[in-house]
């Protein structure tokens, strides 16, 4: 047997002004032939639970791609051309017995909405009896064509995204069932009119913990093969953005169908649930400044790098230092060029910076704006870790040329990469710890719950400045389809809800 294994993520946030080229893919990771093997097994990750099913099929992989980028702005033509092109390419001059393909499902071209309906659509052009499998992360926006041209799709059932390896592993084994002809998977989806915001998506949570153990409790029934909500990427302003459901059942459309109206139905009644409520920023810090049981963890959420926030709005962090906060460590602030100022400075140097504001967001109508602070340079790194917590476990990152400033009560870790900190190596590695900090600032929203959560003791979200707001006041949809809830008041889903 033979098997096409490959991996393609972007969350496109269209109101990022990250330009989103394939240095942005490379200097996350982007793996080829080989090389993606070598890069993937052993991780926690759809693709290498792919890897170690194919494996124990005694099946060849042909791997031509594995890429991911952190979220930003929409994926210029020319990297979204050259990623498919390797796997289409791929897929035209081999013969496979099967597709196995880690997606994010959130993914916006230049020219291209729904990135991966567009892969798929072509990929099933070229092979249109080829089994194809699909996991799709949690905020991914489905659509008609990408369940049209797929036969077997799974979605994230945790938030942080700890559970990788194990959609991958289900929808794989779902697929070497069908290709022994035990099962005949029939899929259903269908979404409801609501923009769900991703602050209100954590699993620990209600009601996003409810609905996943919905999918859980769905995939207990006997026929039902695979049951997945996807909360959506509400940053995306898209036609197809929003909640959905998609349930692969064995031979029966019908019991697929009656699962997908339950989730969409329990989704649907608590859509209040699925919108963050606002708090002034001031008087959120104030709070925060009366908490002693540290580490206290605050969370810059409209700035949030995993997202596609700039991770340079200096907003809360010059409220933190308005209130004179004490022994905040701060992950991170993206500035190369401080980076480069404090390594030619060296450590232990004193140093005046304009830090952080260095990225224009005219999507909310913002400009960039630098903090000038005067402190000391404390470390100094190449910003490179192996991921031991729970989420991309095993992943070598980087955030580049590194520095660790430390001004009035903060110790702020400045990076020339952007990434979001969701494991302890943001500080470890550059010698902070972060049990011994009365305050961690996150630029995060819920991921951070992977590393952090079990040293967190009382985290407060604080409403920044940032194109990752979840004030949709600050925002202009011109292209998600109306109505939709929150931006248009509703108290009824309109049916059909699966065109
Ligand atoms: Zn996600």
């Amino acid at each position: 047997m033979r098997f096409l294994v490959a991996m393609m993520k972007h969350e496109t946030n269209t109101f990022s002004p990250i330009p989103t080229d394939l240095k942005r893919f490379r200097d996350w990771g982007l793996h080829e032939d080989e090389a993606v093997v070598r890069a993937y097994r052993g991780t926690n990750h759809p693709l290498a639970a792919f890897l170690d099913l194919a494996a124990e099929a005694g099946a060849d992989v042909v791997t031509p791609v594995a890429a991911e980028a952190m979220p930003s702005g929409i994926v210029q033509r020319g990297a979204y051309d050259y990623l498919t092109r390797r796997i289409l390419d791929a897929l035209a001059n081999g013969a496979y017995d099967a597709a196995l393909l880690d997606l994010h499902g959130a993914m916006v071209a230049e020219g291209e909405p729904d990135g991966e309906g567009g892969l798929l659509e072509r990929m099933r052009a070229i092979a249109p009896t080829l089994p194809i499998a699909v996991t799709f992360d949690m905020h991914g926006n489905m659509s008609d064509r990408i369940v049209a041209n797929t036969t077997a799709i799974n979605g994230y059932k945790s938030y942080p995204h700890t559970d990788m390896y194990a959609a991958g592993e289900q929808i794989g084994r779902l697929l070497m069932r069908t290709l022994k002809g035990e099962i005949d998977p029939a899929m259903s989806w269908g979404n409801v009119p609501l923009l769900a915001q991703t602050l209100r998506m954590g699993t620990a949570d209600e009601p996003m913990r409810t609905m996943q153990q919905m999918c859980r409790d769905a995939e207990r029934e006997p026929g039902i093969l695979a049951a997945s909500v996807f909360g959506g990427f509400p940053m995306a302003d898209i036609e197809i953005a929003g909640l959905s459901a998609i349930v692969v059942a064995d031979r029966s459309r019908e019991k697929a169908d009656a699962v997908r109206d339950r989730l969409l139905d329990a989704a649907w009644a608590r859509k209040d649930d699925f919108i963050y409520q606002h708090e002034p920023l001031g008087q959120a810090v104030a709070r925060a400044k009366t908490m002693t049981d540290g580490p206290i963890v605050l969370l810059d959420h409209a700035d949030n790098v995993g997202s596609g926030g700039t991770s340079d709005s200096m907003a809360v962090i010059a409220e933190l230092l308005r209130q004179g906060l004490d022994d905040v460590a701060v992950a991170a602030v993206w500035d190369p060029e401080a980076v480069k100022t404090m390594m030619a400075a060296g450590v232990g140097a004193d140093v005046t910076l304009d830090l952080g504001g260095k990225t224009d967001m005219p999507s909310i109508g913002a400009k960039g704006q630098p903090l000038r602070l005067t402190g000391r340079v404390r470390r100094l790194s190449d910003g490179q870790w192996i991921v031991r917590g729970p989420m991309y476990t095993g992943s070598r990152v980087t955030t580049g040329p590194t520095a660790l400033f430390e001004t009035g009560g903060l110790s702020i870790v400045v990076t020339s990469l952007h990434h979001e900190p969701w494991d302890l190596g943001i500080f470890t590695s550059i010698g902070v710890d972060p049990a011994h900090c009365r305050y961690l600032l996150l630029k995060s929203r819920i991921h951070y719950r992977a590393g952090f959560a079990p040293l967190a003791k009382a985290p407060l979200t604080l409403d920044g400045v940032g194109v990752t707001t979840s004030d949709n006041d600050l925002l202009s949809f011109r292209n998600v389809r109306r109505p939709i809830f929150p931006l248009d008041p509703m108290q009824r889903a309109p049916r059909p809800r699966n065109p």
